[in-house]
């Protein structure tokens, strides 16, 4: 987090705006079917198991929210009309949207369907003043939409997600740098993009209900209650988010790799080994809500073709997927189907698993769409651990098959790569 600190200083102000578009699939229903304008509508499943992915604002002043079992919204809302909502139209309005965002950042960073940051740092001679830009999107969005957005503008990433939540519905709110203290400062520690439930437990315990609270505080007092994590989490209260925009199509590849202390032969080894670093690999994908599509496994046989370090080949396969995934053990199975794949017959000294062909980790509300139960307890047990390895470190929690990594005894060098590099071979397996 250090390597940007420079040039996130008072010297290199930045111009982060986040435009959120309103109850987006439940808006897309009200524009395409006049009859449901103004009344409260949901988009989901009605049936008990359903869940709501989306409900209009009309619905949302009877507490009707996305992720909430359509039983309940109903139980709220008698009146609620729930449509069965329709992804590709969806998805063809996003694209529709994020061409419109493009007009106006070469940087742009989708976060989901319907929600983006773009970077308008520096462009102020060319495009004008941060909000009339804001303003200038949205009505672009409505005439060519038809859809309502909402903007925040802020010198970070954080604050201009919070400032868009408060510009809702249909708004825009605009936070200058030396307004973030005092705009930050009410909010609950919740409020931080990152801090879930268990985080916001632990601030709250430690003495800090909201930011101000935090953002005050003595940075030794926070480390001795808190450890570097809270110091970590009170720079952000006090609106220090070096975060940047990063368009994820540029997004660098995330794997991890490690050499062996001595050369692998058991296929049991490797296929633990593989585990690990896919979890690892799936825990950065979703801290940065991307998911893969691409899984690569790199390994190197254990002998030297040539003297020297570089003298071992290192080899790579890959597949495909055809779906997306932020799963460690969707990367992980992967991976081991390459690996009974991969002619290896001797030993092995290196291993390691890539994720490639990155796009943004759809929306919550979308995800929830269709997802089968098994599905969904797993997306909520990859939060626990991410919840708990945020708290505890990356090597604090590990699923159960992963306990013969652990038991061999190995010692591991572990390399977090942020490219996959194919120095020799690949073939493309599908
Ligand atoms: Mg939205």
């Amino acid at each position: 987090m250090s390597q940007n600190e420079a040039s996130a200083g008072k010297a290199f102000p930045r111009v982060i705006l986040h435009a959120d578009m309103d109850a987006f699939y439940a808006s897309v229903e009200q524009r395409d079917h006049p009859e449901l304008r103004g009344k409260p509508i949901a988009v989901g499943g009605e049936s008990s198991r359903g869940v709501v992915s989306a409900a209009s604002y009309e619905a949302r002043e009877f507490g009707v929210r996305s992720a909430m079992p359509s039983f309940e919204a109903r139980r709220r809302c008698p009146e609620l009309i729930f449509v069965r909502g329709n992804m590709a139209l969806y998805a063809k309005e996003s694209r529709r949207i994020f061409r419109i965002f493009d007009d106006f950042s070469p940087r742009v960073q989708g976060l989901s369907l319907d929600e983006a940051f773009l970077d308008l740092t520096g462009s102020e001679r060319l495009l004008g003043p941060a909000r009339e830009v804001g303003e200038r999107l949205r009505k672009r969005v409505r005439e060519e939409t038809g859809l309502a957005v909402s903007c925040g503008i802020g010198p970070v990433k954080m604050v201009a997600k919070i400032a868009s939540g408060a510009a809702k519905p249909d708004g825009l709110v605009e936070v200058r740098a030396d307004e973030v203290r005092e705009f930050l400062a009410p909010l609950p520690v919740r409020a931080i993009w990152g801090v879930g439930p268990v985080g916001a437990g632990r601030l709250t315990a430690a003495g800090f209900e909201t930011l101000g609270a935090l953002a005050a505080a003595n940075t030794e007092t926070v480390r001795l209650r808190l450890g570097g994590w809270g110091v970590e989490i009170a720079r952000l209260a006090r609106g220090e988010d070096i975060r940047e925009v990063e368009a994820y199509t540029e997004a660098k590849s995330y794997s991890e790799e490690n050499t062996f202390a001595s050369d692998i032969r058991d296929h049991a080894v490797l296929e633990a080994t593989i585990l690990t670093h896919a979890e690892s690999v799936a825990r950065r994908l979703r801290r940065d809500e991307i998911k893969a599509r691409v899984v690569v496994l790199k390994w190197s046989p254990a002998e030297r073709r040539a003297p020297g370090p570089r003298g071992y080949a290192t080899r790579s396969r890959q597949l495909t997927l055809a779906e997306a995934t932020d799963d460690g053990e969707v990367l992980a199975r992967e991976a081991r189907r390459l690996l009974a794949r991969a002619p290896i017959d001797r030993a092995v000294r290196l291993i390691g698993v890539g994720a490639e062909g990155l796009e943004p980790a759809a929306a919550p509300q979308l995800a929830l769409f269709d997802d089968a139960p098994e599905k969904k307890r797993r997306k909520e047990l990859n939060r626990a651990m991410d919840e708990i390895a945020d708290r505890f470190g990356g090597q604090a929690l590990r699923r159960a098959s992963q306990g013969s990594a652990e038991r061999a005894g190995l010692s591991m060098q572990i390399k977090r790569g942020e490219r996959v590099e194919d120095d020799d071979e690949t073939s493309t397996s599908r």
